[in-house]
């Protein structure tokens, strides 16, 4: 077994497809993950499978171990993350230390289905260089992991400028090109299906029925799951910190037709309680200044935001020249 240094770089790059796979307490769904991949790909192309083993405390490690060395699998590297960091991170380490020529984020459980993978091949090999995997029937989830992904997906599609397609979670295709896109994004608070389809390029998608989970339970807690959905609401739009600019300016205008209601019923039929008009008119007028500096303050940190997180200010794709 070769040991690298938790920092080295040096690796060549591999005529192949990685699969990443990320994996948290997950030894009871190891072998039946590898000996599935390998029956339903042999023979296809070369693959590598690379082991994110995001701070496991089962047996994992020792288990991925004990299969490093089976020359009937596919080879493994596997890249043990000092404690649990979360599948996000976890995916991006495995971006950085995948060296296909294609990678293929997908879940140990096998509720990504290997069986896709010749399907998603065939679109890359025709020129897509990101092919998603949407899932056409979610009836193996949850009532409330169903319905909250559906309310999820219309906020953040209605709230961002990159509307992210739904139903397609981190199982799809990305060639390299894709992937060093992504590499250049440096961002701490990472929403990767947000970062995937940010970078552009062509796409394409196959479709799948998500199996139910083969061995083990899920590991996204709820609370996890909304920290995940925050996190990508707040990483990919700064409308919650702009809207109050907005919100204000509407106040002031339906104050001001309050004030003007006011104003001639009072002409008209003479004054109801004295004091009343002109407190609430105040309450209204500093409340909606209060929220349009609110607004202007969230348009200052909207920009400071993309300022610090220095996103690349565009992707080439590539350059033609006639001499
Ligand atoms: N996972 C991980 N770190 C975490 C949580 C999950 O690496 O903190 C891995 C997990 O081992 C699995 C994949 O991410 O390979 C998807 O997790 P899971 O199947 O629990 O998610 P679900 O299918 O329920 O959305
Ligand atoms: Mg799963």
């Amino acid at each position: 077994m070769i040991q690298l240094s938790p920092t080295s770089k040096e690796f060549e790059k591999f005529d192949g497809i990685s699969l990443i796979v990320p994996v948290y307490n997950e030894a009871l769904s190891i072998a039946q993950f590898c000996q599935s991949v390998t029956c339903a790909l042999k023979g296809l192309c070369n693959f590598e499978i690379v082991f994110i083993n995001d701070g496991s405390r089962d047996d994992t490690e020792r288990t991925i171990e004990s299969i490093m060395h089976d020359d009937s699998l596919f080879p493994i590297t596997l890249v043990n993350l000092s404690r649990n960091f979360g599948k996000e991170a976890a995916l991006a380490s495995g971006m950085q230390r995948a060296r296909g020529e294609a990678v293929i984020p997908m879940d140990v459980d096998l509720q990504d289905p290997p069986e896709l993978i010749p399907e998603m091949i065939e679109k890359w090999k025709a020129g897509a260089k990101i092919v998603n995997a949407r899932r056409i029937d979610r009836s193996e989830d949850s009532f409330f992991k169903r319905t909250s992904a559906k309310i999820f997906y219309y906020i953040y599609n209605t709230m961002t400028e990159y509307p992210i397609p739904k139903n397609v979670g981190d199982f799809r295709l990305l060639d390299r090109v894709v992937v060093e896109s992504i590499l250049t994004i440096g961002e701490r608070s990472r929403f990767n299906k947000g970062i995937f389809n940010w970078v552009g390029y062509e796409t394409s998608e196959v479709t799948f029925s998500r199996p139910n989970r083969d061995t083990g339970s899920s590991k996204w807690s709820c609370w996890k799951l909304i920290k995940l959905a925050l996190d990508g609401l707040f990483t990919s739009s700064t409308l919650p910190l702009r809207i109050w600019t907005y919100l204000g300016l509407t106040m002031v205008f339906l104050s001001m037709i309050y004030g003007l209601i006011i104003f001639f019923t009072t002409l008209i039929f003479g004054r109801d309680v004295p004091g009343y008009a002109s407190t609430v008119l105040l309450i209204l007028t500093f409340g909606a200044l209060n929220m349009i500096a609110l607004g202007i303050m969230g348009e200052y940190i909207g920009r400071i935001y993309e300022e610090v997180r220095q996103r690349p200010l565009y992707i080439i794709r590539s350059i033609n020249r006639t001499f």
